[in-house]
């Protein structure tokens, strides 16, 4: 098409009511939705399956051969949708489709496309490739946006939202000496994709700089499945407390001590791992706390546990749950502790906030979702994403789609071709929705 004339069908369509209230709809917005090339989008997810597969998964790691690879692949799909890439210091890549407004800050979508050690195909590719293909359609559709619409694909999601960190200037020194599952450094890792750690300051956005950000996922648990509906409206990314108890007892010879005799730290910490379940699964709600990991000492049959090193981990997208139960637990050691004649000492390991999604941009996916007449439900994200950490410079929002057994970061992780392609249209929709505001 010559320019002249894509301006022209753009500002035809621009101009278009597509924004129509709709009597009885609940949210007093509707429109006429658009829909992204969905065999297109799992065409690039099924080729993508072949990058990094191993006889034990997909091995993506980030800063891996395999990782370099995927990066290529995404790199060429962005210049296939007229996004000229671009990569900033902390190696995200970012490619614009440019607004009609040029005092508008753009709106960002996008994901990440590096995996766990033997994971999936699904978790981030989704995302990331959902992302190219509203872009590509809304070029395809002859759509022009007021917004700059950027597209992102972040570095190192799963060695601890380490690109998104360093975009919203959350990086601490610390972090890029850490060594990531490829056996690199951060700092060698995001040299070794195009970033430049000495300029790393220019790649962090500040608040303000960017209007918004929405990010396809999927679910990675089995609650939409379950429901039978089809997307997830993330109100929030969980916060989490871990802990570490340290449990002390006295080791004693397990023959010759009577039962009623024994100050036994690995039956106080049983005690604890059964307690913190019950008073958890009291409360209505969706807290989960765990103790997954014990360290037993002296650890040998014939000797009574002397000390249990334990971890807690606790999680809720209300900050007042996770303050309530820190409490809890800590009175149920107390009492645990007197009745066995062992001592409890917490020490809190990790202490991250919840990321709260946005208000408007959920109600962007609501009425998109609705538009699309697709079933869904609110819901927290009980795993992290880089929406977290967009979250401390602008509004964000997340879609979910469901994933097949509530499995993820495995092999075995699917979400089906209709889900993704009904992901990636309401995410293509909730763009429009944003770009009007
Ligand atoms: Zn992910």
């Amino acid at each position: 098409m010559q320019r002249r004339t894509f301006l022209h069908r753009s500002a035809a369509l621009a101009a278009l009511p597509l924004l129509r209230s709709v009597p009885g709809d609940a949210l007093g917005i509707s429109f006429a939705p658009l829909r992204v090339n969905r065999a297109r989008l799992n065409g690039w997810l099924a080729q993508f399956d072949s990058i990094g597969r191993t006889t034990t998964g997909i091995n993506r790691v980030a800063y891996s051969e395999a990782d370099l690879a995927g990066r290529a692949f995404t790199l060429d799909l962005f210049k296939q949708a007229g996004l000229a890439p671009r990569i900033d210091t902390a190696g995200n890549i970012f490619g614009r489709i440019d607004g009609t407004d040029r005092s508008l800050k753009p709106i960002l979508i996008g994901s990440h496309v590096d995996s766990v050690t033997d994971g999936g195909n699904f978790d981030g590719p989704v995302g990331s490739f959902g992302a190219i293909e509203v872009a590509r359609s809304l070029r395809d559709q002859s759509v022009r946006l007021r917004h700059p619409l950027d597209v992102v694909v972040w570095s190192n999601e799963e060695g601890g939202t380490i690109g998104s960190k360093c975009a919203t200037g959350q990086i601490t020194p610390p972090d890029l000496e850490k060594v990531a599952r490829s056996g690199k450094t951060i700092r060698d890792g995001i040299g070794l994709v195009g970033g430049n750690v000495a300029r790393l300051s220019e790649a962090a956005m500040k608040k303000g700089d960017i209007a918004c950000y929405i990010e396809l996922h999927i679910e990675q648990g089995g609650l939409l499945e379950k429901a039978g509906l089809q997307i997830g409206v993330v109100e929030g990314i969980v916060g989490l407390r871990w802990s570490e108890v340290t449990v002390t007892g006295f080791a004693n010879h397990a023959g010759t001590t009577p039962m009623d005799q024994r100050q036994d730290a690995m039956l106080a910490a049983a005690k604890f791992t059964v307690a913190i379940n019950d008073a958890v699964r009291a409360v209505p709600g969706r807290t989960v706390a765990t103790v997954g990991r014990l360290n037993v000492s002296p650890n040998t049959t014939n000797v009574i546990p002397g000390e249990v090193v334990l971890t807690v981990d606790l999680r809720d997208l209300d900050p007042a749950k996770l303050t309530h139960f820190t409490e809890v637990f800590e009175r149920l050691a107390s009492e645990i502790g007197t009745a066995t004649r062992t001592k409890f000492a917490f020490k809190r390991l990790v202490d991250s906030e919840p990321a709260i999604a946005d208000p408007k941009v959920m109600g962007w996916i609501d009425a998109s979702a609705t538009a699309l007449g697709l079933t869904r439900q609110r819901m927290p994200s009980g795993a992290g994403h880089d929406a977290q950490e967009v979250a401390h410079i602008a509004p964000m929002g997340m879609i979910f789609v469901p994933s097949v057994g509530g499995i993820s970061h495995s092999p075995k992780e699917f979400s089906k071709p209709e889900d993704v392609g009904n992901g990636a249209d309401v995410l293509l929709n909730a763009v429009i929705a944003a770009d009007r505001g």
